[in-house]
């Protein structure tokens, strides 16, 4: 049985737990491959035998580093990300064997360039769009390149056999991962979502994914308990926030819990520390090559253009969510989610007709007092 800090409170404490384990699966003869994106094929990977770790730098720390080598005026996750590597102080860069990087936006892409020179990289061709015909036969060719370079740096065969197991597994994973955030859905909701936040986050950390399951799927339970037996039916008049835009976790203290100490309940997360890669599952019945194409494809995110499954996905969860606000956060630099907010804008507030509250950040402390002014002033509007 895997053993998690008590409650998850402490995300490094799990990050630190994870170094142990990484090493221990290195000298056991595990393959490690580093990641920094949802559109990854998580199936490819597990299916080569390989443990995969998200490389996503959430810390201000490295980013100096970073500069030294790289713009300042980026996204800081790519500075963090890169700056873990540089600083040559992230154990999880270090005992990764390969790193799986895809062409999402420039900043990253141009980033691997550079990623490249410390550490083997494969980088996947991502499409453009989702929309025209062309886009599944060039991204198919893009996972069975993937395929082929992990057999031959691993020296394994990934048969459709291991792959259509592979996909049953994580389509099992992805259910049990989507009970949890769909705990949001209860009103009043029995988990805060620094809480669903922070969990999440360090579970990337185990690698034992059968315990993984099992911890959420009970934790689930505890807390679904917990609404029946003490919350069902009572009135709670903290606003419900859907939160969406970049990856959050490194802005996890700065926005994330001052929303809800400033008397809100985030209920959902739109996002890639969300449900955005869980909430369609890969097809089981046909051939896995092609599942896993459709599956990752229909991923949304703002590197698409146009990115109509965004807007789909906004539309039903502030329904079922029942959400008051939306929370948008940018990270500074992202040039395709900040675009793109233009219409999310627009969407929320007079398609939902619902209050709506942009964020550009960093990862540094300067904005702080901004923030909070803002959230607050938002919060009063409700
Ligand atoms: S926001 Fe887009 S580019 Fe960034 S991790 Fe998510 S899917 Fe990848
Ligand atoms: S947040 Fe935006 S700029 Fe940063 S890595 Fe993701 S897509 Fe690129």
């Amino acid at each position: 049985m895997l053993k998690l800090p008590e409650n998850f409170e402490n995300y490094e404490e799990a990050r630190r737990e994870g170094f142990l384990k990484v090493k221990d699966l290195k000298e056991k003869g595990v393959p490690v491959v580093g990641i920094f994106c949802t559109y990854t094929p998580m199936e490819l990977i597990h299916a080569a035998g390989a443990v995969a770790v998200s490389l996503c730098g959430t810390s201000n720390g490295p980013i100096h580093y970073a500069e030294k080598d790289l713009p300042r005026n980026l996204c800081p996750l790519i500075k963090s990300s890169y700056g873990e590597a540089a600083s040559e102080k992230c154990p999880y860069f270090y005992f990764a064997d390969l790193l799986v990087g895809e062409t999402t936006c420039d900043g990253k892409k141009k980033m691997y360039e550079i990623l490249n020179e410390l550490k083997p990289i494969h980088v996947m061709h991502l499409p453009q769009g989702q929309e025209p015909d062309h886009a599944f036969a060039y991204w198919k060719e893009e996972l069975v390149r993937l395929k082929e370079k992990l057999e031959e740096f691993f020296d394994v065969k990934i048969t459709d056999e291991i792959l259509r197991e592979e996909i049953k597994e994580r389509n099992r994973e992805r259910k049990i991962l989507m009970d949890f955030y769909e705990l949001g859905k209860l009103n009043p909701s029995p988990i805060s979502g620094s809480e669903i936040n922070e969990t999440m986050e360090a579970l990337g950390f185990q690698f034992d994914r059968n315990a993984q399951c099992e911890f959420i799927a009970e934790r689930t339970k505890e807390l679904r308990n917990k609404y029946e037996k003490e919350l069902k039916g009572s009135k709670s008049d903290k606003p419900r926030i859907l939160v969406t835009g970049c990856p959050v976790n490194g802005v996890r203290d700065k926005i994330l819990r001052t929303i809800e100490d400033s008397g809100a309940s985030i209920v959902a997360f739109e996002n890639c520390s969300g449900v955005r890669e869980k909430i369609r599952l890969a097809d089981e019945d046909i051939d896995p090559i092609d599942s896993l194409t459709q599956k990752y494809l229909d991923i949304n995110c703002s590197v698409m253009t146009p990115n109509p499954r965004r807007f789909k996905d906004l539309d039903e969860m502030i329904d079922e969510y029942e959400v008051d606000a939306v929370i948008e956060i940018v990270l500074q630099a992202c040039h395709t989610f900040n675009i793109e907010a233009h219409n999310v804008k627009q969407f929320v507030t007079e398609w939902k007709q619902k209050p709506y509250l942009y964020i550009e950040t960093d990862y540094s402390e300067l904005d702080v007092g901004q923030i909070n002014t803002r959230i607050n002033a938002l919060l009063e509007m409700i």
